[in-house]
C-alpha cells in the first residue's frame, strides 16, 4: 500500500498501481471527478491513467487550473492530426503544439490545404470528439516505435524519437483509440478522452518549413483553437474577425497614412497624413517630457565599432546592427602601408599582411539600433555634478535593426523606427522618486489616450551582473513606487534584464489585445562600461545609475496599436484632417475658403472638399476618411456667415455661428476626446 496526500492535506492509502482516476472515483467528490482532465502527481502533470506507484501528493486538474487549457488545447491539436491522417492517408505529421491563442500542427502533404479540406478535417474531429474515443499513453520499445512509424512512412517522426529519447529503452506513444486510429509520439499528458473536447475550431493553414527552418522540408501549417465553453470561442472568433477589420496595414493604406515598397523592406513610408500624425504623436510626447526637466537631443545615426565595443553591442547584438562601410575601412584594406601601421612598426611582412590586403574591408562603423550608448557619451562629455542630477535625456531619431526579412510584418516588426526614447542619469539615492515621477508620467499619457494597462515588475534573473546588495535595493526602490503610485502590478521572479531589473507596461486595446509598449528599465552596466562619474556632495567621485525609459515604446508600434484601437477613427486631437469643409456648389468657395483660413489660423487641420462632385458624395467620402467634423456650406451658411456641422458620429448637428464651432472644437483637442 502506498499513502497518497490531496491538497486538504487529507491522506489515504490505495494499493500499489492504482490508477488516477480509479483513486479519483473513491476519494473525491464527483463534481471534480466528472471536470477531470489530468492530475499533478508530486507537481508532475500526468494523464489520469497514470498509476500511482509510490507515496505521492495529488492534485486533479480542472477547467479552472493553470495549464488545463494548454492540456485541452494539446489534445485537441492530436485530434486534428487524427483527423487529417485519415482524410489525407499519405500526410505525414510533424509537430503540433499548444500556443497562446490555440494550437497548430505541421504536415508534409501533397498540395496546401483548401478551405473546403479545413471544412472537413472540422467535420472529422467533431464526428471523433463525439465517440468518446480514450487517449491511451503506451510505452513501446524505443526500437519498435523507431521501426514503426518508419513502416507507416513517418520519417519526421522516427527523426524526433531519435533526437529526443537518446538513451531511453522506452519511448512514449499515444493512441485514440488504437493504433489504426491514430497515434503519435509525445510525452503527454493529454485529456482521459476525445469527448472532453467541445468548443474548437480549425483557423487557417500556412506554409511551414520542418524545424522552422527555410532550408527543410516545406511543410503545411493548419491552425486551430480550443476553448472549454462555447461562449469562449465564440467571443475569440469576433475578436479575430474585429481585429481583421481593424488591421493596421489596411485601415493605414485607405487612410493614406503610409506606405512600405519591396526596396526598403521594415521601413515604412509615411504619407502626408501618416507624417502629420506621427508628427502630432512626437511633439504631444514633446510637450509632456519638456515640463518634466527632459532635454531632447539627436546624436548620430551612425558610430563606429568603438562605441559598439564599449556598450557591448559590437559583441552580442552586431548581427542585429546594420553595418557600414567607410571610406577609411576600404583604405585600410588596400593600403600596404596603412596595414603595416595596423601590425605596428617593424612588424614583418609575412602572410598575415598579405591576407589582410586579399580580405574585403571589415565595415568597422553600425547604424545605430538604440540610443543609450550616444547618450553615455554625453554624459561623459563634461564633469557633471551630483546637482546636475537627474539628468534626462531624450531623443526621438530613427534607429534600425536587421530584423529577418521573414519576421517583418506592418508596422509592428520593422527595421526602422523611432522611440520617444530616454535616458535618465540619476543617483542610487534618487532611484525611487524619479521612477515614482515616471510612472506618473506614464499614467499621465495612457489616460490622455483613454488606454488600460497592466505592469509587471521583472526581479533579478538567475545570471545577472553587480551586486545582490544593489539589485535588492533597486528592486526595493521600484517596489516601494509602484506602491505610492497606486498602480496594481504583478512580479515576474527572475525575468529581469541581466543588467538591472525593470518594470513593464502592456496596454489594453478596444478589443482587449494586449500590446507591450512602456518600459522602464535600471541598468548599472553601461555607466561602468563608459566609466560614467559625477561629484557627489563628498566632493568625491561617483558612479551614475541609468534608467532607460520609454512610454509610447517605438512610434511606428505605438501608431499601429492606434490604429486597431480606434479602427482609424481617430480623436480630434490626432486626426490628421480635422475638419472637411464641404462646399455645396462653387458660389460657396469663397466662404468656404474664408473659414478654412480662420479654423487654419486657430491651429486646427482643415481640408476643403472643392470637387464638383454631389454634396452626398463629398460628405460619404469625409465620412470613408474617418473626419471627426464636417462642415457643409450652402447659401444659406454663406449669406448668414454660419457652418452647417456634421459629427462622424453624430451625424448633422445643425448650423451655428463659426465662433461657436470653433469654441466646441478648441474644448474638444484640449480634453483629447
Ligand atoms: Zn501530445
Ligand atoms: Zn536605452
Amino acid at each position: 500500500m502506498i499513502t497518497i496526500t490531496l491538497p486538504d492535506g487529507s491522506e489515504r492509502s490505495v494499493p500499489v498501481g492504482t490508477p488516477v482516476s480509479v483513486f479519483a472515483q473513491d476519494a473525491l467528490p464527483g463534481g471534480v471527478v466528472r471536470k477531470a482532465l489530468a492530475a499533478y502527481v508530486d507537481d508532475t502533470l500526468v494523464d489520469l491513467s497514470f498509476p500511482l506507484n509510490a507515496n505521492a501528493r495529488l492534485r486533479i486538474l480542472t477547467p479552472d487550473g493553470p495549464d488545463a487549457l494548454y492540456v485541452y488545447r494539446h489534445s485537441t491539436a492530436h485530434l486534428l492530426a487524427a483527423a487529417v491522417t485519415q482524410l489525407f492517408p499519405e500526410a505525414q505529421c510533424g509537430i503540433g503544439p499548444p500556443i497562446d491563442d490555440g494550437f497548430f500542427y505541421d504536415f508534409v502533404v501533397n498540395r496546401p490545404f483548401l478551405p473546403e479540406d479545413l471544412e472537413k478535417i472540422e467535420k472529422r474531429m467533431k464526428e471523433l470528439a463525439a465517440q468518446d474515443l480514450p487517449y491511451e499513453r503506451q510505452m513501446w520499445a524505443r526500437d519498435e516505435a523507431i521501426e514503426f512509424f518508419k513502416k507507416r512512412g513517418e520519417p519526421l517522426k522516427v527523426q524526433l524519437i531519435q533526437e529526443k529519447t537518446e538513451g531511453q529503452s522506452h519511448v512514449s506513444c499515444y493512441t485514440i483509440k488504437d493504433r489504426e486510429t491514430f497515434v503519435d509520439f509525445c510525452v503527454g499528458p493529454h485529456v482521459p478522452s476525445t469527448a472532453k473536447l467541445k468548443a474548437f475550431k480549425v483557423l487557417h493553414a500556412s506554409s511551414a518549413y520542418w524545424k522552422g527552418d527555410a532550408k527543410g522540408t516545406p511543410m503545411q501549417r493548419i491552425y486551430g483553437t480550443a476553448f472549454f465553453k462555447d461562449d469562449d470561442l465564440k467571443q475569440y472568433l469576433t475578436r479575430i474577425e474585429e481585429s481583421k477589420k481593424r488591421d493596421h496595414r489596411r485601415i493605414g493604406k485607405d487612410l493614406g497614412l503610409f506606405m512600405f515598397h519591396t526596396w526598403a523592406p521594415g521601413a515604412a513610408f509615411w504619407l502626408g497624413k501618416g507624417t502629420t500624425l506621427y508628427n502630432t504623436l512626437a511633439n504631444y510626447m514633446r510637450e509632456v517630457l519638456f515640463p518634466a526637466g527632459y532635454s531632447e537631443v539627436k546624436t548620430p545615426l551612425i558610430f563606429n565599432k568603438s562605441l559598439w565595443e564599449t556598450s557591448g553591442h559590437w559583441q552580442h547584438y552586431r548581427e542585429n546592427m546594420f553595418l557600414v562601410e567607410s571610406k577609411d575601412d576600404s583604405e585600410r584594406a588596400d593600403s600596404p602601408r596603412a596595414a603595416g601601421t595596423e601590425r605596428g612598426e617593424g612588424a614583418p611582412a609575412s602572410d598575415g599582411v598579405g591576407s589582410l590586403r586579399a580580405k574585403p574591408s571589415e565595415p568597422t562603423n553600425a547604424v545605430k539600433a538604440m540610443n543609450c550608448p550616444g547618450h553615455m557619451l554625453v554624459f561623459g562629455s563634461e564633469t557633471r555634478s551630483y546637482r546636475d542630477l537627474p539628468l534626462r535625456l531624450h531623443e526621438q531619431t530613427p534607429l534600425h535593426r536587421n530584423e529577418a526579412s521573414g519576421v517583418l510584418a506592418g508596422l509592428t516588426r520593422v527595421r526602422q523606427f523611432s522611440q520617444d526614447d530616454a535616458h535618465c542619469f540619476v543617483m542610487e539615492s534618487q532611484i525611487g522618486e524619479e521612477v515614482e515621477r515616471l510612472l506618473q508620467l506614464v499614467k499621465r499619457v495612457y489616460g490622455d489616450f483613454g488606454l488600460s494597462y497592466d505592469v509587471k515588475l521583472s526581479t533579478r534573473p538567475a545570471e545577472y551582473l553587480g551586486e545582490k546588495a544593489t539589485w535588492d535595493h533597486a528592486e526595493a526602490e521600484l517596489t516601494r513606487a509602484l506602491q505610492v503610485t497606486g498602480v496594481p502590478f504583478r512580479v515576474d521572479e527572475g525575468d529581469g534584464a541581466f543588467y538591472g531589473p525593470k518594470i513593464d507596461f502592456d496596454v489594453t486595446d478596444a478589443i482587449g489585445r494586449k500590446w507591450q509598449c512602456a518600459t522602464i528599465q535600471l541598468d548599472y552596466q553601461m555607466p561602468q562600461r563608459f566609466d560614467l562619474k559625477y561629484i557627489g556632495p563628498d566632493n568625491a567621485e561617483h558612479r551614475p545609475v541609468v534608467i532607460h525609459r520609454a512610454i509610447f515604446g517605438s512610434f511606428e508600434r505605438f501608431i499601429a496599436m492606434l490604429i486597431e484601437h480606434y479602427a482609424g477613427a481617430f480623436p480630434l486631437w490626432l486626426a490628421p484632417v480635422q475638419i472637411a469643409i464641404l462646399p455645396l456648389a462653387d458660389r460657396h468657395v469663397e466662404w468656404a475658403e474664408a473659414v478654412r483660413s480662420r479654423l487654419a489660423e486657430a491651429g486646427f487641420r482643415v481640408q476643403v472638399d472643392g470637387r464638383v462632385e454631389k454634396i452626398g458624395y463629398k460628405i460619404r467620402e469625409a465620412q470613408l476618411q474617418k473626419v471627426p467634423y464636417m462642415l457643409v456650406m450652402g447659401d444659406r451658411e454663406a449669406a448668414d456667415q454660419t457652418v452647417a456641422v456634421r459629427s462622424r458620429t453624430g451625424g448633422d448637428l445643425g448650423a451655428r455661428p463659426l465662433d461657436d464651432f470653433l469654441a466646441v472644437v478648441r474644448d474638444e483637442v484640449l480634453r483629447r476626446q
